[in-house]
């Protein structure tokens, strides 16, 4: 496996580690305005989707597929946003947010520009705990062999 010393995700998980598959992990980013944020990122250090084979790449777009349900079901947010930049940290990831119109930058992306404070928290407003969700994204995906 392609790793590069230096890049932020060869380095480490990138985040709170939720769920490590032999190609694949997802991590969970500690955001306190998009606290449903996960990342699906691909193991070895490759920058393009195009760099992966047809299959590796059906098996990436499932797990962000997967990701995804889990947070339409047990968050039911007003949206899913998906990105995958790479512009930062050129290693193939793919972003999956639950965002919510009382969230601080709706409609704006979440780089945009700030819409609004959130009180309470964004957190406490979910309706289940992050370590709750972590678990469910995780079964989800051994559940499907990824
Ligand atoms: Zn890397």
């Amino acid at each position: 496996m392609s790793i590069r010393s230096g890049c932020a995700l060869c380095d480490g998980d990138g985040g709170i580690a939720v769920h490590r598959g032999e190609l694949l992990r997802v991590i969970r980013v500690e955001d306190a305005d998009f606290p449903a944020f996960y990342r699906v990122v691909w193991n070895a250090h490759v920058p393009e989707l195009t760099d992966l084979g047809r299959d590796e790449r059906a098996l990436l777009l499932d797990a962000v597929a997967i990701v995804e349900g889990v947070l339409r079901e047990r968050l039911a947010p007003t949206k899913i946003n998906l990105a995958s930049l790479g512009n930062m940290v050129p290693h193939l990831h793919w972003h999956v947010i639950a965002r919510f119109d009382w969230d601080s930058h709706f409609p704006e992306p979440i780089w945009g520009r700030r819409q609004r404070e959130v009180l309470p928290a964004a957190a406490d407003r979910l309706p289940l705990g992050l370590p709750q969700m972590d678990t469910l994204v995780r079964r989800a995906l051994e559940a499907a062999d990824r």
